[in-house]
């Protein structure tokens, strides 16, 4: 945007809130965060707009956010007035008319005051956890739901990137076919013109990580030692169709980015638990360490931070 002549750029969490302020030269020169339900947590700087969260505007005399058809107060995380319509009948959530985003800011904004959208996380309605621009293409490869060795539930801390050394058509038969005891998956497949197919939900567990066995070994940055050989309990796994070596093409690079942003917000993934399958193989398996740094410090804005100096704690 410019203003009075000085040229600034808004850059925007997967909701669409407005979080950081950068000049013309790319510097950071104000930042906002938020809470989940849209009060501002965090101020520095002066952000040259009052289009903040969720990209609505803030009326900083009445201190609410008016969205498309009423006012929303985000000390209350609620409506200040009923909804007109029911959006959805079938959907309990769009009956309780003051409540906002399906009571669950964290995936979705409502910028009409009618209905909650997805923002970056696609339609809350669909009844699934995928957005619009990913492709269902589902394996029979897979646990339902998480669950460690020892019957533990389990929940998704980290990303394990791989290659999968081979095109498409080959990959996609061996995501999807293979059986018995060399029987893999993973949970998406991105392919060289940048389309993500998902082929195992992310709640559900792919088998990517020593395939069903469960060969791998990983801690992840929370320290939960737990986790052990169970990785693919604890962790999503992405292909990346392409040969060892070769670099993704310019969609794929930008469709991997984006699924790999949507669920670091989903699952509030460290930024360093997005690690490459040679990272946790015991068996010696080579793929995966392709743009993992770029995956992490994509991760880490979407997040609304700063990745740590080179040299530091993490890789980058
Ligand atoms: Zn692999």
């Amino acid at each position: 945007m410019r203003e009075n002549g000085t040229l600034s750029y808004l850059l925007a969490d997967h909701l669409g809130s407005t979080s950081i302020t950068a000049n013309s030269s790319g510097a950071k020169v104000a930042e906002l965060r938020y809470n989940a339900w849209g009060d501002t947590r965090y101020s520095w700087g002066t952000t040259p707009t009052t289009y903040r969260y969720t990209g609505q505007r803030r009326d900083s005399y009445i201190n609410m956010y008016y969205m498309g058809a009423r006012w929303y107060d985000q000390q209350l995380g609620r409506w200040i007035s009923p909804d007109t319509i029911i959006p959805q009948l079938g959907n309990p959530q769009s009956l309780s008319r003051y409540s906002y985003a399906l009571n669950d800011p964290v995936r979705y904004n409502d910028p009409t005051g009618h209905a909650a959208e997805g923002g970056a996380t696609g339609d809350p309605y669909e009844g699934k956890w995928k957005p619009a621009w990913i492709v269902d293409l589902p394996s029979g490869n897979y646990d339902k739901g998480r669950h460690s060795k020892t019957g533990a539930e389990a929940e998704v801390e980290g990303i394990v990137m791989h290659k999968t050394a081979g095109i498409f058509e080959d990959s996609l038969d061996w995501l999807l076919h293979s059986s018995g005891k060399d029987a893999v998956s993973a949970n998406y497949l991105v392919d060289t013109e940048g389309t993500i197919y998902q082929l195992v939900a992310p709640d559900d567990t792919a088998w990517h990580a020593g395939g069903r066995v469960r060969d791998s070994v990983w801690t992840p940055t929370s320290g939960d030692t737990h986790i052990g050989a169970d990785v693919n309990a604890y962790s999503i796994g992405i292909e990346v169709v392409g040969a060892t070596g070769k670099p993704y093409s310019p969609q794929q690079k930008a469709a991997t980015e984006k699924l790999v942003a949507w669920l670091v917000c989903r699952y509030d993934i460290d930024p360093r638990d997005i690690v490459g399958h040679s990272d946790v193989s015991r068996d010696g398996k080579e793929d995966g360490r392709e743009y993992i740094t770029d995956l992490q410090v994509r991760a880490y804005w979407t997040r609304g931070q700063y990745p740590p100096v080179r040299g530091g704690a993490t890789p980058y």
